[in-house]
Protein backbone atom coordinates (compact mmCIF):
# COMPACT_ATOMS: atom_id res chain seq x y z
CA UNK A 1 0.00 0.00 0.00
CA UNK A 2 2.49 2.72 1.29
CA UNK A 3 6.52 1.75 0.13
CA UNK A 4 8.74 4.90 1.24
CA UNK A 5 12.77 4.56 0.43
CA UNK A 6 15.40 6.66 1.18
CA UNK A 7 13.47 9.69 2.09
CA UNK A 8 15.21 12.95 2.97
CA UNK A 9 13.77 16.22 3.11
CA UNK A 10 15.66 19.78 4.29
CA UNK A 11 14.34 23.02 5.78
CA UNK A 12 17.00 25.01 4.69
CA UNK A 13 20.05 24.11 5.87
CA UNK A 14 18.11 21.84 8.81
CA UNK A 15 17.82 17.98 7.57
CA UNK A 16 14.80 16.98 9.45
CA UNK A 17 14.46 13.32 7.29
CA UNK A 18 17.96 11.38 6.71
CA UNK A 19 17.23 8.87 4.86
CA UNK A 20 13.60 6.94 6.12
CA UNK A 21 12.47 3.27 4.88
CA UNK A 22 9.02 2.06 5.42
CA UNK A 23 6.11 -0.03 3.86
CA UNK A 24 2.40 -0.27 5.32
CA UNK A 25 0.50 -3.64 4.37
CA UNK A 26 -3.10 -2.74 3.20
CA UNK A 27 -5.47 -3.01 5.96
CA UNK A 28 -2.32 -2.03 9.04
CA UNK A 29 -2.15 0.50 11.22
CA UNK A 30 1.00 2.12 11.31
CA UNK A 31 1.75 4.42 14.43
CA UNK A 32 4.75 7.25 14.34
CA UNK A 33 5.92 8.20 17.94
CA UNK A 34 9.27 10.48 19.12
CA UNK A 35 10.36 13.25 20.45
CA UNK A 36 9.08 16.71 20.03
CA UNK A 37 10.82 17.85 16.70
CA UNK A 38 12.11 14.57 15.47
CA UNK A 39 10.45 14.34 12.33
CA UNK A 40 6.95 13.03 12.69
CA UNK A 41 4.75 15.31 11.00
CA UNK A 42 6.56 15.94 8.52
CA UNK A 43 7.12 12.51 7.49
CA UNK A 44 3.03 12.14 7.68
CA UNK A 45 2.92 15.31 5.35
CA UNK A 46 5.06 13.45 3.27
CA UNK A 47 2.73 10.81 2.55
CA UNK A 48 0.60 12.90 0.62
CA UNK A 49 3.28 15.62 -0.66
CA UNK A 50 1.89 18.45 1.58
CA UNK A 51 5.67 18.29 2.52
CA UNK A 52 7.66 17.82 -0.91
CA UNK A 53 10.77 15.44 -0.25
CA UNK A 54 14.02 16.42 -1.55
CA UNK A 55 15.23 12.83 -2.64
CA UNK A 56 14.09 9.14 -2.38
CA UNK A 57 10.96 7.38 -3.46
CA UNK A 58 6.93 7.20 -2.46
CA UNK A 59 4.62 4.81 -3.36
CA UNK A 60 1.10 4.68 -2.74
CA UNK A 61 -1.60 2.65 -3.72
CA UNK A 62 -0.98 3.52 -7.70
CA UNK A 63 0.45 6.33 -7.20
CA UNK A 64 4.30 6.39 -7.68
CA UNK A 65 7.17 8.87 -6.62
CA UNK A 66 10.66 9.77 -7.30
CA UNK A 67 12.35 12.49 -5.63
CA UNK A 68 15.49 14.46 -6.53
CA UNK A 69 16.50 17.72 -5.56
CA UNK A 70 15.39 20.71 -8.23
CA UNK A 71 12.93 18.06 -10.22
CA UNK A 72 9.47 19.15 -10.50
CA UNK A 73 6.20 17.02 -9.90
CA UNK A 74 3.66 16.86 -12.14
CA UNK A 75 0.81 18.46 -10.20
CA UNK A 76 -1.80 15.93 -11.58
CA UNK A 77 0.11 13.63 -10.16
CA UNK A 78 0.18 15.40 -6.64
CA UNK A 79 -3.76 15.56 -7.02
CA UNK A 80 -4.27 12.01 -8.01
CA UNK A 81 -2.21 10.73 -5.06
CA UNK A 82 -4.49 13.39 -2.06
CA UNK A 83 -7.49 11.78 -3.71
CA UNK A 84 -6.39 8.64 -2.31
CA UNK A 85 -4.87 9.84 1.70
CA UNK A 86 -7.81 11.22 4.01
CA UNK A 87 -5.92 13.54 6.45
CA UNK A 88 -6.77 14.53 9.71
CA UNK A 89 -5.00 17.27 10.85
CA UNK A 90 -4.14 18.68 15.09
CA UNK A 91 -5.84 21.99 14.38
CA UNK A 92 -9.83 21.50 14.38
CA UNK A 93 -10.14 22.71 10.32
CA UNK A 94 -13.54 21.96 9.43
CA UNK A 95 -14.82 24.83 6.86
CA UNK A 96 -16.75 27.28 9.80
CA UNK A 97 -19.68 28.87 7.16
CA UNK A 98 -20.64 25.09 6.53
CA UNK A 99 -22.62 22.52 8.60
CA UNK A 100 -21.38 19.01 9.68
CA UNK A 101 -22.83 17.40 6.89
CA UNK A 102 -21.82 20.04 3.96
CA UNK A 103 -18.16 20.02 5.24
CA UNK A 104 -18.52 16.02 4.88
CA UNK A 105 -20.40 16.52 1.17
CA UNK A 106 -18.25 19.30 0.12
CA UNK A 107 -15.23 17.15 -1.50
CA UNK A 108 -17.48 14.75 -2.96
CA UNK A 109 -19.51 17.25 -4.91
CA UNK A 110 -15.99 19.91 -6.08
CA UNK A 111 -13.86 16.87 -7.12
CA UNK A 112 -15.69 13.58 -7.45
CA UNK A 113 -18.21 15.44 -8.99
CA UNK A 114 -20.93 13.72 -7.50
CA UNK A 115 -24.92 14.91 -7.75
CA UNK A 116 -25.85 16.37 -4.35
CA UNK A 117 -28.31 14.32 -3.40
CA UNK A 118 -25.62 11.67 -3.61
CA UNK A 119 -23.34 13.20 -1.89
CA UNK A 120 -25.56 14.25 1.39
CA UNK A 121 -26.53 10.46 1.70
CA UNK A 122 -22.80 9.27 1.80
CA UNK A 123 -22.24 12.36 4.46
CA UNK A 124 -25.47 11.13 6.42
CA UNK A 125 -23.79 7.28 6.27
CA UNK A 126 -20.27 9.07 7.21
CA UNK A 127 -21.61 10.87 9.90
CA UNK A 128 -23.63 7.83 11.28
CA UNK A 129 -20.46 6.06 11.74
CA UNK A 130 -18.41 9.10 13.40
CA UNK A 131 -21.77 8.96 16.10
CA UNK A 132 -22.82 12.77 14.79
CA UNK A 133 -26.31 11.82 12.58
CA UNK A 134 -28.19 13.77 15.41
CA UNK A 135 -26.00 17.06 14.36
CA UNK A 136 -25.61 17.10 10.65
CA UNK A 137 -26.93 20.72 10.58
CA UNK A 138 -24.41 21.56 13.48
CA UNK A 139 -22.22 24.64 12.13
CA UNK A 140 -18.92 24.14 13.72
CA UNK A 141 -18.91 26.59 16.29
CA UNK A 142 -21.75 24.92 17.94
CA UNK A 143 -19.77 21.35 18.22
CA UNK A 144 -17.18 20.55 21.01
CA UNK A 145 -13.73 19.71 19.43
CA UNK A 146 -14.54 16.46 19.51
CA UNK A 147 -17.60 16.43 17.63
CA UNK A 148 -15.26 18.35 15.43
CA UNK A 149 -12.65 15.95 14.80
CA UNK A 150 -15.30 13.25 14.19
CA UNK A 151 -16.89 15.18 11.78
CA UNK A 152 -13.30 15.83 10.20
CA UNK A 153 -12.58 12.27 10.21
CA UNK A 154 -16.12 11.73 8.34
CA UNK A 155 -14.79 14.76 6.14
CA UNK A 156 -11.59 12.99 5.70
CA UNK A 157 -13.22 9.12 4.55
CA UNK A 158 -15.36 10.86 1.88
CA UNK A 159 -13.80 10.51 -1.20
CA UNK A 160 -12.89 6.55 -0.14
CA UNK A 161 -9.47 7.18 0.24
CA UNK A 162 -6.88 4.25 0.43
CA UNK A 163 -4.86 5.29 3.19
CA UNK A 164 -6.25 7.91 6.22
CA UNK A 165 -3.40 9.83 7.90
CA UNK A 166 -3.49 11.45 11.49
CA UNK A 167 -1.58 13.96 12.46
CA UNK A 168 -2.00 14.63 16.33
CA UNK A 169 -5.79 14.03 16.17
CA UNK A 170 -6.46 14.63 19.82
CA UNK A 171 -3.49 16.82 20.92
CA UNK A 172 -5.86 19.99 20.31
CA UNK A 173 -8.51 18.68 22.63
CA UNK A 174 -9.53 18.86 25.91
CA UNK A 175 -8.66 15.67 27.74
CA UNK A 176 -12.38 14.41 28.59
CA UNK A 177 -12.70 14.66 24.44
CA UNK A 178 -9.81 12.58 23.62
CA UNK A 179 -11.42 9.12 23.92
CA UNK A 180 -14.49 9.21 21.52
CA UNK A 181 -12.14 10.55 19.04
CA UNK A 182 -9.69 7.74 19.45
CA UNK A 183 -12.84 4.98 19.70
CA UNK A 184 -13.98 6.31 16.36
CA UNK A 185 -10.45 5.98 15.23
CA UNK A 186 -10.13 2.28 16.76
CA UNK A 187 -13.41 1.16 15.48
CA UNK A 188 -12.06 2.33 11.50
CA UNK A 189 -8.85 -0.07 12.59
CA UNK A 190 -10.98 -2.78 13.41
CA UNK A 191 -13.29 -2.54 10.06
CA UNK A 192 -10.47 -2.54 7.96
CA UNK A 193 -8.71 0.92 7.06
CA UNK A 194 -5.51 1.37 6.29
CA UNK A 195 -4.07 4.07 8.45
CA UNK A 196 -0.61 6.04 9.29
CA UNK A 197 -1.34 8.17 13.12
CA UNK A 198 1.17 10.52 14.35
CA UNK A 199 0.57 10.43 18.09
CA UNK A 200 2.15 10.94 21.39
CA UNK A 201 -0.63 8.90 23.12
CA UNK A 202 1.14 5.59 23.83
CA UNK A 203 -1.62 4.00 25.17
CA UNK A 204 -3.88 4.38 22.12
CA UNK A 205 -0.51 3.42 20.01
CA UNK A 206 0.09 0.43 22.03
CA UNK A 207 -3.76 -0.34 21.28
CA UNK A 208 -4.37 0.70 17.69
CA UNK A 209 -1.15 0.02 16.17
CA UNK A 210 -0.10 -3.24 14.06
CA UNK A 211 3.64 -1.01 13.62
CA UNK A 212 4.91 1.04 15.46
CA UNK A 213 7.66 3.69 14.06
CA UNK A 214 10.16 5.49 17.16
CA UNK A 215 11.26 8.11 15.14
CA UNK A 216 14.59 10.36 16.37
CA UNK A 217 16.24 13.54 14.76
CA UNK A 218 15.25 12.26 11.26
CA UNK A 219 15.30 8.19 11.39
CA UNK A 220 13.70 5.66 12.63
CA UNK A 221 15.68 4.27 15.17
CA UNK A 222 13.32 1.07 16.38
CA UNK A 223 10.44 -0.36 14.69
CA UNK A 224 8.23 -3.19 15.07
CA UNK A 225 5.07 -4.52 17.11
CA UNK A 226 3.61 -2.44 19.97
CA UNK A 227 4.99 -5.22 21.81
CA UNK A 228 8.31 -4.89 20.54
CA UNK A 229 9.02 -1.07 20.38
CA UNK A 230 7.19 -0.41 23.70
CA UNK A 231 8.09 -3.23 25.56
CA UNK A 232 11.45 -4.64 24.29
CA UNK A 233 12.87 -1.32 22.88
CA UNK A 234 16.46 -2.07 21.90
CA UNK A 235 18.72 1.19 21.33
CA UNK A 236 19.45 3.28 24.81
CA UNK A 237 17.81 6.28 22.83
CA UNK A 238 14.34 4.57 22.43
CA UNK A 239 14.76 3.29 26.40
CA UNK A 240 15.54 6.84 27.38
CA UNK A 241 12.20 8.48 25.21
CA UNK A 242 10.24 6.23 26.56
CA UNK A 243 11.22 6.03 30.26
CA UNK A 244 10.62 9.94 30.15
CA UNK A 245 7.23 9.40 29.20
CA UNK A 246 6.21 7.36 32.45
P1 LIG B 1 6.15 17.54 17.37
O1 LIG B 1 5.99 16.25 18.12
O2 LIG B 1 6.61 18.65 18.26
O3 LIG B 1 4.97 17.90 16.52
P2 LIG B 1 7.57 16.38 15.09
O4 LIG B 1 8.34 15.17 15.47
O5 LIG B 1 6.27 16.17 14.41
O6 LIG B 1 7.40 17.32 16.36
P3 LIG B 1 8.21 18.05 12.84
O7 LIG B 1 7.00 18.91 13.03
O8 LIG B 1 8.23 17.12 11.70
O9 LIG B 1 8.53 17.25 14.16
O10 LIG B 1 9.46 19.03 12.77
C1 LIG B 1 10.79 18.57 12.62
C2 LIG B 1 11.72 19.77 12.58
O11 LIG B 1 11.49 20.51 11.39
C3 LIG B 1 11.55 20.75 13.72
O12 LIG B 1 12.81 21.22 14.09
C4 LIG B 1 10.71 21.85 13.11
O13 LIG B 1 10.97 23.08 13.74
C5 LIG B 1 11.19 21.85 11.68
N1 LIG B 1 10.15 22.28 10.73
C6 LIG B 1 8.95 21.68 10.54
N2 LIG B 1 8.26 22.31 9.56
C7 LIG B 1 9.03 23.32 9.12
C8 LIG B 1 8.90 24.33 8.12
N3 LIG B 1 7.78 24.41 7.36
N4 LIG B 1 9.90 25.20 7.95
C9 LIG B 1 11.03 25.11 8.69
N5 LIG B 1 11.24 24.19 9.65
C10 LIG B 1 10.26 23.31 9.87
Amino acid sequence: MIEIRGLHKSYGSLEVLKGVDLTLSKGKVLVIIGPSGSGKTTLLRCFNLLEMPDRGSLKLGENTFEFREGAKIPQKDILALRKDTGMVFQSLNLFPHMTALENVMEAQVTVQKKKKSEARKRAEVLLEKVGLADKADSYPHKLSGGQQQRVAIARAMALDPEVLLFDEPTSALDPELVGEVLKVIKQLAAEGMTMAIVTHEMKFAADVADHILLMDDGIIIEQGSPQEVLNNPKSSRAVQFLNHLN
